[in-house]
């Protein structure tokens, strides 16, 4: 793995996830919470998973209506979730700094993107923002782990995926990044998470936003 900063030094534009980095989407109204009232939307609810994005997954299995239905939920769901949230520590900062430095940054989430518009003009960070790349339709063949959001972001900026580096908490972000031939670092808060996502071959792990930062 490469040193985080001489990566980001090579790149013209981050591809920043929104949960997890930018803040935490379910702090208040939790996951499990969303994904039962999601699951009380498809008959029958035969869904074991706590996790809203699974429960939409298994909605799509169903057929588009199912889709389409659990989708607008989980946009409202979303909505309100973030309505009760602040920013992550120091992201402001990383923003800031990485604006100053000339990169272009732009949300690549599977949330949302009115979820994602309205927390970034509510906390000033939208500023920072040069684009969002995130959901808008019910089918989760274009979410993450597929590459269609960062292939969107890497079009909506002319540019090429090897300009561009994706940062992100999870998996998907790594692995999303991997098929779309963009960089990857790994934001990993957490022993577990750390040693989850160094097994993916991340091109960088860094274990905490400060981390991110290219100012000494
Ligand atoms: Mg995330």
């Amino acid at each position: 793995m490469t040193g985080v900063k001489e990566l980001l030094q090579e790149k013209d534009h981050v591809f920043l996830d929104f949960d997890g980095p930018v803040c935490d989407v379910f702090a208040r109204l939790p996951a499990s919470e969303v994904a039962d009232r999601l699951k009380r939307l498809i008959e029958p609810e035969v869904i074991a998973s706590a996790d809203p994005f699974d429960v939409l997954r298994y909605a799509a299995s169903c057929g588009p209506n199912a889709a389409h239905v659990v989708e607008r939920q989980l946009n409202r769901f979303e909505g309100e979730a973030v309505a009760l949230i602040s920013p992550a520590p120091g992201i402001a900062e990383v923003l800031r700094e990485w604006r100053a430095q000339g990169f272009t940054v732009t949300i690549v989430s599977n949330n949302s993107v009115d979820a994602i518009r309205s927390f970034l003009g509510l906390h000033e960070l939208a500023v920072h923002i040069r684009g969002i790349s995130a959901r808008t339709t019910s089918d989760p063949a274009l979410l993450k782990p597929g590459p269609a959001l960062l292939d969107a972001a890497v079009k909506a900026l002319a540019t090429s995926p090897g300009q561009c580096v994706m940062v992100g908490d999870s998996a998907a972000d790594i692995l999303a990044a991997r098929s779309a031939g963009v960089a990857s670092i790994a934001l990993a808060k957490t022993p577990s998470k750390r040693k989850a996502l160094a097994a993916l071959d991340p091109d960088a792990l860094v274990t905490d936003l400060a981390d991110l930062r290219l100012a000494p």
